[in-house]
């Protein structure tokens, strides 16, 4: 049975980063119809906040990345910690130690003077023979990992191979503190071994923990999952990706009308290849993922592709779904609309954009009233235009309210008035939408309400702006 795990901590939001590895935890998961779950690990109170926790459970929601076990939250978990906590110390895996922090910065500043790598140096680790100290008054100890003193670790890493580490150049983690809470590394330990995760895939800032959880997940007798550390993701500019790069939250994205979809094709494709594939579904993407075709090497981060990939899942996407996230949109920058009146909007818009804040722009042009620059009309509204415009605003009435019709009577206007096509179809863009572009007129117009394609082009002779 493939378990795969998501483990975000919540100190932030779920980045770019973030997402990868959770997508890929994910299909993975549903590749081998195996179970993926979600972790917290929050056992870093200081950092931890709830903003933090929701932004993350909003983002793997908003991704749609769903998970079949958690949230599992690690500060409900601090009892099992401390029982396996006891449990080493009985088993001799695990020990006391006294030494105080000022003991231990006096101790690095030896080692330094001695141009030593500063380490513990196992003054409280138990060896066959060896007498210790009797423990000072006072002083709460930490508990250390025994970690064995000789021999290798080593795991096949399914992304960047084999990797081995002599155990000398391990020293002794600590895995509770003074006050008895567990570390970081023990937490991931316990929590992959209860868990029964099979897989861990996660970022390879994450190396060098994994010898010793190897080691500490060996002395509690427990099966070593295998792991996938993926690479990290660079920005558009080759620097290791951040803040500076814009939009480093999940939710970012959505705000700057990126669809889930969009992202997840692309994140799919950030250190993952399927031949050359570039566009594919998640259904999709479930079926082919396997962890080897993934690259070693750093990906870096292409706004520009991602730009075309969500135009095109812009232009695949149903009218009536997108017409909702534009009537969202809209609602939030407070024009109230009906879903189904923005749908031909959209429909008329959605070849044009590359992202839903621009569809939003679209459909607002119909729902905020605006003036047509001055210059604009003067500029475009010639007497012979206006009498031709009065003509056509006679007929719309009675016309079929469907862009072939418009277009017809758009054409037998400017062929009574004498008119080429421009000189009805420019005054009528800008009166409707002030703007100079826009797409085919006849369309345009369509997908306006009659009602209000009459009033703005009233504009025209009563002089007045429209209302
Ligand atoms: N909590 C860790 C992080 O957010 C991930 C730990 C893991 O995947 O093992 O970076």
């Amino acid at each position: 049975m493939i378990r795969t795990r998501f483990a975000p901590s919540p100190t932030g939001f779920l980045h770019v980063g973030g997402a990868r590895t959770a997508l890929f935890s994910w299909a993975y998961a549903r590749r081998h119809s195996g179970r993926f779950i979600l972790r917290i690990e929050d056992t870093d109170v200081a950092r931890s906040t709830p903003e933090a926790l929701q932004a993350i459970l909003d983002g793997m929601h908003w991704l749609g990345l769903d998970y079949d076990e958690g949230p599992y939250y690690q500060t409900q978990r601090l009892d099992r910690y401390r029982s396996v906590t006891e449990q080493m110390l009985a088993a001799g895996t695990a020990y006391r130690c006294y030494t105080t922090p000022d003991e231990l910065e006096r101790l690095r500043e030896e080692q330094r003077a001695e141009g030593l790598k500063p380490r513990y140096d196992g003054r409280w680790r138990p060896e066959p023979g060896k007498i210790l100290p009797s423990p000072p008054p006072g002083v709460a100890p930490v508990i250390r990992f025994r970690n064995p003193a000789d021999g290798i670790v080593a795991w096949d890493d399914l992304v960047k191979g084999r990797i081995e580490i002599a155990n000398r150049e391990l020293d002794d983690l600590v895995i509770a503190r003074p006050d008895g809470t567990p570390t970081y590394n023990f937490c991931v330990v316990v929590d992959d071994w209860d868990m029964g995760i099979s897989h861990v895939i996660r970022g390879d800032d994450h190396v060098n923990n994994t010898p010793r959880q190897i080691n500490i997940l060996a002395a509690l007798g427990a099966d070593v999952p295998q792991y996938a550390h993926l690479s990290m993701i660079l920005g558009d500019d080759g620097q290791k990706l951040s803040k500076r790069h814009g939009a480093v939250s999940v939710m970012q994205y959505d705000d700057e009308g990126y669809l889930p979809e969009a992202l997840l094709n692309y994140l799919a494709r950030l250190g993952w290849s399927h031949g050359d594939a570039e566009v594919f579904s998640m259904a999709q993407f479930c079926e082919w993922f396997d962890l080897d075709h993934i690259t070693a090497s750093a990906a870096q981060f292409n706004s520009d592709k991602l730009n075309w990939l969500n135009a095109h899942y812009l232009r695949q996407a149903d009218a009536r779904r997108l017409a909702r996230l534009v009537g969202k949109r809209l609602a939030a920058r407070g024009v109230t609309a009906d879903d189904r009146a923005i749908e031909a909007i959209v429909d008329l818009y959605k070849e044009r954009v590359s992202n839903l804040n621009e569809l939003a722009d679209a459909a607002e042009l119909v729902y905020i009233e605006f003036h047509p620059r001055q210059e604009l009309l003067a500029r475009h509204l010639a007497p012979e235009t206006l009498a031709a415009l009065n003509d056509f605003a006679a007929h719309l009435p009675d016309v079929a309210w469907e862009a072939q019709a418009i277009g017809t009577l758009i054409r037998e206007t400017i062929a009574r008035h004498g008119l080429k096509m421009p000189k009805l179809a420019m005054p009528l863009r800008i009166l409707l939408t002030g703007l100079e572009q826009t797409p085919s007129v006849d369309a345009l117009i369509a997908a306006f309400p009659r009602e209000l394609v009459l009033r703005r082009l009233a504009a025209a002779w009563s002089g007045q702006p429209p209302r």
